[in-house]
């Protein structure tokens, strides 16, 4: 299932904005930016998945629970092992 219900807000997002923008500028522009920004928000969230997902999988400090940063714990720098 690649549909998550947070791209079908998303979707609903940029629709709406389409149809917002309708009666200022030209339809074909309204629709160019709705696009732009769906694909935009996209590319972010996909990037920022990509990048907690980075930082995840060094994992946690058994000892402390801090975020382990090149294989080491920024607490317990040294007494890994416990
Ligand atoms: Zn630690």
């Amino acid at each position: 299932m690649g549909f998550e219900k947070r791209e079908i807000l998303l979707i609903l997002g940029a629709l709406f904005l389409m149809i917002g923008l309708l009666p200022f500028i030209a339809p074909v522009y309204s629709v160019i930016i709705a696009v732009a920004i769906y694909f935009g928000i996209r590319i972010f969230v996909k990037k920022r998945k990509q990048q907690i997902q980075k930082s995840v999988g060094e994992g946690v400090c058994a000892v402390c629970g801090a975020r382990i940063v090149q294989s080491k714990c920024p607490n317990c720098d040294g007494t890994e092992g416990t």
